[in-house]
């Protein structure tokens, strides 16, 4: 059997044509999506995400005027002028071209155009979409939505088709227009976790989002989280291990106000969605802007949860799952409690998420099972659970010796995981097998999909 080679990159261009300059701001704002979009692909595929090319974002010089390139084609219909004048050139200069072997491309040209569109292995977005995700668009000035028109044409690169109004929420139908919050249907996270621009993840922080159990706020690299006593901060990295420390100073309506003594800095962080800013004790007037990043709340709607009553009863829990999560936990190993459930990904490695609080995930750690419990140990919270094997009373302890009752809990999903992975197997062989024929459906495939994405 041939292993399916998981090695191709997400290569992004941005496109400047001739009386255009470069502009920091658009390579910074892009590079912010496309990580955004890695983190929930990960979360969404259930530990899988794409790779970007380096350096992530590439300029092009233009040949020609930006007018030229959405006036140059059909005169009647300019929608996707700019899409095919800007994919030749760079076709031309940088040899990208559709089923490429090697790279998904995104093209971010600096000049008006139609809408962003993609189809097998190109996506490119015009001027509108530059302006978006850097917040500069005139009417649409929440980046998140710009996101996730990104992860929509990055979607169709990935050879991922509409879902169709059955899933309306899905990336690749509206919910674009709702990123963070929006899903990949259960048949779109099966061919990514098979696709060659997937690889897993595992346990690499820089792919995963933190655990909300507080508020927080999460930037590109790192992110500010409030701790258990309610009146501490702290701002962590992905990328390394320093941790700075806050102390809560005041609340107002939009910001929350935190300082750090040591540095004699203060910084306030939006209560919603948006740009956090920083001052100095010397000036406390002159606030400057810090990062951009989303607003996880537990303020207002974690205390509308905690109020909400969700009965003990198996089978509602189950009608919480929508089809999409259900056929998720039907192919792990997986335990289910009234507000979330526990799910085995691979080897040793956990996850639990959380129905209502997206995108929460806690990491855990098989330590052993007996023919009883499984034992998960959390490293970040320092704690362990004792999963009963076939359902029933869950138990946390902080010291391995005293238990505590947790979460009833129902078993489903797989038992045993070489089932699961046999059963990957055959599907991939079956998929080599398969190729010659999906190529060509997928060259079908191809004229629609420049056709039907023109939902935005
Ligand atoms: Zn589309």
């Amino acid at each position: 059997m041939k292993p399916i080679k998981k090695t191709k990159t997400v290569r992004i261009i941005y496109f400047v044509p001739k009386d255009k300059k470069p502009e920091k701001k658009y390579k910074k704002a892009i590079k912010f999506g496309i990580k955004d979009l890695q983190k929930w692909y990960n979360y969404h595929t259930y530990g899988y995400t794409f790779r970007l090319n380096e350096p992530i974002v590439e300029i092009i010089k233009g040949d020609h005027e930006s007018k030229w390139y959405n006036e140059t084609g059909n005169k009647e219909n300019k929608t996707l002028n700019t899409w095919n004048n800007a994919v030749s050139e760079t076709s031309r200069k940088f040899g990208s071209k559709h089923y490429d072997d090697n790279y998904a491309w995104v093209i971010y040209i600096d000049a008006e155009g139609g809408t962003g569109a993609g189809t097998a292995s190109i996506a490119c977005l015009p001027e509108h979409d530059l302006l978006g995700i850097s917040g500069l668009h005139p009417k649409e000035t929440s980046i998140w939505r710009w996101i996730g028109g990104l992860g929509h044409e990055l979607g169709h690169a990935f050879f991922l088709p509409h879902s169709g109004e059955k899933d309306p929420e899905s990336i690749m139908m509206y919910g674009y227009a709702k990123y963070p919050n929006c899903h990949l249907t259960f048949s779109d996270i099966e061919r990514l976790r098979n696709s060659e621009f997937f690889f897993q993840t595992e346990n690499q922080n820089d792919f995963i989002y933190p655990s909300y159990l507080f508020d927080s706020y999460v930037y590109s690299d790192g992110f500010f989280v409030l701790l258990d006593d309610k009146l501490n901060w702290e701002e962590r990295k992905y990328t390394s291990n320093v941790v700075f420390k806050f102390e809560e100073v005041s609340r107002n309506e939009n910001y929350i106000i935190i300082k750090d003594p040591s540095r004699n800095l203060m910084i306030q962080i939006p209560k919603k969605n948006g740009v956090s800013l920083i001052g100095s004790n010397n000036n406390w007037q002159n606030w400057v802007s810090l990062k951009e990043g989303f607003s996880y709340k537990n303020w207002e709607d974690q205390k509308k949860l905690i109020d909400q009553k969700i009965p003990h009863d198996s089978l509602i829990w189950k009608s919480v799952l929508d089809s999409n999560q259900q056929n998720v936990l039907n192919l792990f190993e997986s335990f289910l409690y009234q507000n979330g459930y526990f799910i085995h990904l691979n080897s040793s490695f956990w996850q639990e998420r959380n129905f209502e609080i997206n995108p929460t995930v806690f990491r855990f750690q098989e330590i052993l099972r007996d023919q009883k419990y499984i034992l998960l140990f959390d490293h970040t919270r320092n704690f362990s659970i004792r999963m009963p094997i076939s359902g029933g009373d869950s138990f946390i302890s902080t010291d391995g010796s005293n238990w505590s009752f947790l979460y009833h809990v129902e078993k489903i999903g797989k038992i045993n995981e070489n089932e699961n992975l046999n059963q990957n197997q055959n599907q991939n062989e079956n998929e080599n097998q398969n190729q010659n024929q999906n190529q060509n459906q997928n060259q079908n495939q191809n004229q629609n999909q420049n056709e039907i994405c023109r939902i935005f």
